[in-house]
């Protein structure tokens, strides 16, 4: 949900509501191609439960975070990423995050710049 308490952009995908390039999709998350890829590679990884930034979670939401990741780990693996990939989670305005649904990038397939501040 937004401030507005409408569903957000990533619900509208979950529920089918907005299409989307589904690379993966379990009982606890969605995979999804970022529309705006920033490299050769972006994923967002997204879970379904409704946690609006990780500032947000809370201790039941430890499982499904730890799960996020691992989701984040398989892809890299089962996609050849051995030259490596970068999780990014954007919380709050400072960090310029722009959908208040919890949400992982998965960034790879390029030399990236180091520090992203
Ligand atoms: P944030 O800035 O909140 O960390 O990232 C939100 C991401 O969602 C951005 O990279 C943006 O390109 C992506 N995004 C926004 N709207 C859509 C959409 O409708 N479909 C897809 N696939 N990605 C979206």
């Amino acid at each position: 949900m937004n401030l507005n308490g409408e569903k957000t952009i990533f619900e509208k995908i979950i529920d089918r509501e907005v299409p989307a390039e589904i690379v993966e999709e379990d009982e606890h998350c969605i995979l999804i191609r970022d529309i705006n890829p920033c490299a050769p590679v972006h994923i967002l990884i997204i879970p379904k439960k409704r946690v609006p930034r990780i500032a947000e979670a809370e201790s039941d939401d430890e499982a499904m975070l730890g799960h996020l990741l691992f989701m984040a780990k398989k892809f890299a693996e089962t996609h050849h990423l051995e030259q490596g990939f970068r999780l990014v989670i954007n919380n709050g305005p400072h960090a310029q995050e722009t959908v208040p649904h919890l949400h992982i990038h998965l960034i790879a397939g390029k030399w990236m710049a180091w520090p992203p501040c």
